[in-house]
């Protein structure tokens, strides 16, 4: 009596699933966040319900618990979540499933024969949410929600590794916008922010999915483009260059034009470093800017 009024009271899932998978038990936890109620579900194989945990380790995990007696631990970094159960909206987190961390263990009966098995689900979107917060509040650059430096310089560095190893062609183009401090001074600091932001979504449609852009600095930005060779990837930036030249961009009631500068390098036997492969499309870039801006340059 009392222990069930503990396992219907516990701010975790339990389901106790009996040796052919029919649920023997399924707590109020459960019957609030799936919208099955327990009289429903009991007695009836789990599968039923979640068909897709048929097919996954699931099945493995359990019949290693029914059987052995083992114990497995899952955590959401692993499966994301366990039971697809819709997630409340902590701290304005874009999962849209509840982030699990399960447990799953044998229950025996009088004589020590393992009878059933359970599994514990634990909410950790909050803690998931957090991290992933920590994760952007690192690697993201807060006024165009773009990567920041650190995480492109780290992205390069495996980059420069793989290329090394694999031999694969790797250009990277630095951006800069000419005469930005104009956009500022004539318009106001607010403006030349949503400049930049402006400028990063035409930068992100733009580009292909395996593409990164980063914010490098002000108004600097580079883009990585993998397994593109040199001749690609100013294309690629004379295309960008063309579509930033011929755009209007408004700002409440201003229309704004500007034009970038771009430096193209590739890696290749001579680039000796990912900061060498930085240090070739920035002079590049300077190059663009000292020719004239408003074009593309490359090493
Ligand atoms: P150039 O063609 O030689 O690149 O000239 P520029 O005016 O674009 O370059 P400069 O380096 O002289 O000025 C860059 C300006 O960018 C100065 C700085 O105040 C501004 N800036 C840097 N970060 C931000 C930002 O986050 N928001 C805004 N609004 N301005 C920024
Ligand atoms: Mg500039
Ligand atoms: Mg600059």
């Amino acid at each position: 009596m009392i222990f069930s009024q503990i396992f219907d009271m516990v701010n975790v899932g339990i389901v106790i699933l009996d040796k052919d998978c029919n649920v023997f038990k399924w707590n109020r936890w459960l019957e609030t966040r799936s919208k099955i109620s327990a009289d429903k579900i009991i007695g009836e194989p789990i599968f039923n319900y979640f068909p897709e945990l048929n097919k996954s380790w699931f099945h493995r995990n359990f019949k290693s618990v029914i059987n052995f007696g083992n114990f497995s631990f899952f955590s959401q970094k692993l499966h994301k979540y366990f039971f697809p159960f819709k997630a409340s909206n902590t701290l304005g987190s874009k999962f849209e499933f509840m982030q699990q961390s399960c447990t799953m263990g044998p229950l025996r009966d009088e004589h020590n024969n393992i009878a059933y098995t359970y599994i514990m689900i634990q909410d950790v979107t909050e803690i998931a949410a957090y991290e992933q917060r920590l994760i952007d509040l690192n690697t993201k650059d807060s006024l165009t929600g773009i990567f920041n430096r650190r995480y492109l310089e780290k992205t390069l560095e495996g980059e420069f590794a793989r290329h090394q190893r694999y031999s694969r062609p790797f250009s990277v183009v630095m951006m800069d916008i000419d005469f930005f401090k104009k956009i500022n001074d004539t318009h106001g600091h607010q403006c030349g922010d949503y400049v930049l932001q402006a400028f990063v979504e035409s930068i992100s449609t733009n580009i292909r999915t395996v593409d990164i852009v980063a914010r490098y600095g002000g108004e600097e930005f580079c883009c990585l483009l993998p397994e593109t060779p040199l001749d690609a990837a100013v294309i690629m930036a004379e295309n960008l260059r063309n579509i930033i030249e011929k755009s209007i961009y408004h700002y409440n009631d201003i229309d704004i034009r500007f034009t970038i500068s771009q430096g193209v390098s590739e890696l290749s036997d001579q680039v000796e470093s990912a900061q060498d492969l930085i240090k070739k499309a920035d002079s590049a870039l300077y190059e663009a800017k000292a020719s004239g801006r408003n074009r593309v340059c490359s090493c």
